[in-house]
């Protein structure tokens, strides 16, 4: 049977993979798209996949849309359109692949209108997992992760009850600049921060990933994804430059089960869609076992302030409440303050737990105090 699936996010990297899956193997029908700023290639995309709906979501964009549309393809415009056609009936799968926390309406629309979720917009968990969990929960909405490491642990698990899992183990590169020394790291530009070693991804997750952040925010995803106890240590990270294995679970008999394949996206992508199946013909890489592989694996030194970033996600997953939606914008901002060379590189972790310490926390915030608190930091930012 054919699935129907609205891609959120369809113009950045995670859209444009997911195209490429969904172009290859059988069973998916695109049925929505949504683009923000890049209007010539969404055209590209609907002249190829023609969807029945297309969104515009930066409306004062949207006004300079002057492609033909082809037969049956309708136009929508602003964000509260995601969060209609997240509900349409006639959707089966949500991908979720808009950056930031801009991507948290529509993916508790879609957890409210009880679709499968394919989760690559990690931010929404990060600000609101507490809220997006327990109304999937209650409309049986399910939650498939996109994230590599969060797809590993996915797999992985499935190996093993609930209650027999000891802790997850959460991989992470180390980064473009795991092996610079540490005075170095005051001197990193932006040309820099946004190449990744392994990864080929949009610029906010290239730059999460260069001061560690990235693995912040996969931490406490990890934690409402997979309701783990952080005060029972039952997450733990250790860095692995490699980027092969992706993430792995220790079992309480002591077997470690993992998840490995070349990074390429559309691996875990075509997993959110195609799961519980497994279907060969797809367009991702393979592993090559005729050449000699090394992988490394280094536990991280939570002592070391250049691994801050780490600690915080740990602190900040195990606080929960208002903690995560302070994190999140304060890293929004520290990036974008980075980006338009207002802050060093090295000054952007501080400056995310500077907010997450000092915050006025609240432990049981709803949704609407939520994106309230995120707009006050924004505001009062830095
Ligand atoms: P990207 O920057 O390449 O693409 C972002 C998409 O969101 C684009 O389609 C853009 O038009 C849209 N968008 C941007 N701002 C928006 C706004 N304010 N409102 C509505 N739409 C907006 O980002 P990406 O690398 O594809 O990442 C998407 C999400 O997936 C992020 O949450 C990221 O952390 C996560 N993720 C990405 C990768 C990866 O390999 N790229 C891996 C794991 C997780
Ligand atoms: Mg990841």
């Amino acid at each position: 049977m054919t699935k129907n699936i609205a891609i959120f996010g369809a113009t950045g990297s995670i859209g444009r993979s997911t195209l490429d899956v969904v172009g290859t193997i059988d069973g998916f029908r695109v049925l929505a798209l949504s683009g923000h700023r890049n209007l010539k290639l969404l055209h590209e995309q609907v002249e190829q996949f023609r969807p029945r709906w297309v969104i515009l979501t930066d409306e004062e964009t949207a006004r300079e849309w002057n492609y033909p549309l082809p037969h049956g393809t309708e136009l929508c415009v602003g964000m509260k359109s995601l969060v209609e056609i997240a509900a349409e009936a006639e959707i089966d799968i949500v991908v979720s692949a808009i950056v930031g926390r801009a991507g948290l309406e529509s993916t508790v629309a879609a957890a409210r209108a009880g679709k499968r979720i394919a989760l690559a917009n990690k931010e929404s968990l990060v600000v609101g997992g507490a809220v997006v969990t327990q109304i999937a929960q209650e409309t049986g909405a399910e939650i498939v992760p996109v994230d590599s490491e969060h797809s590993a642990i996915f797999q992985s698990l499935q190996a093993g009850r609930r209650a027999e899992l000891e802790r997850v183990i959460l991989t992470a590169s180390g980064g473009p600049f795991f092996r610079l020394p540490d005075d170095e790291l005051q001197n990193v530009t932006v040309a820099q921060a946004l190449k990744h070693p392994t990864w080929n991804m949009g610029a906010k997750v290239t730059l999460d990933s260069a001061t560690l952040m990235n693995k912040s925010l996969e931490i406490i995803e990890a934690k409402w994804l997979f309701d783990l106890d952080m005060s029972r240590n039952e997450l733990e990270v250790m860095i692995h430059p490699q980027s092969v294995v992706h993430s792995m679970v220790e079992f309480r008999d002591g077997a470690v089960i993992a998840q490995l394949s070349p990074p390429d996206m559309r691996l875990p992508i075509q997993n959110a869609l195609t799961y519980p199946d497994r279907v060969g013909g797809g367009p991702t890489r393979r592993t090559n076992w005729k050449v000699d592989q090394k992988l490394e694996f280094f536990a991280p030194d939570y002592e070391n302030p250049r691994f801050d970033a780490l600690r915080l996600g740990m602190e900040t997953a195990l606080r929960g409440g208002t903690a995560g939606v302070v994190l999140n914008a304060a890293n929004e901002m520290a990036v974008e303050a980075f980006i338009r060379g207002e802050i060093r590189f090295d000054e952007i972790v501080p400056t995310v737990r500077k907010w997450v310490d000092t915050h006025d926390f609240c432990p049981n915030p709803t949704l609407e105090e939520l994106i309230t608190l995120d707009e006050t930091v924004r505001r009062e930012f830095p």
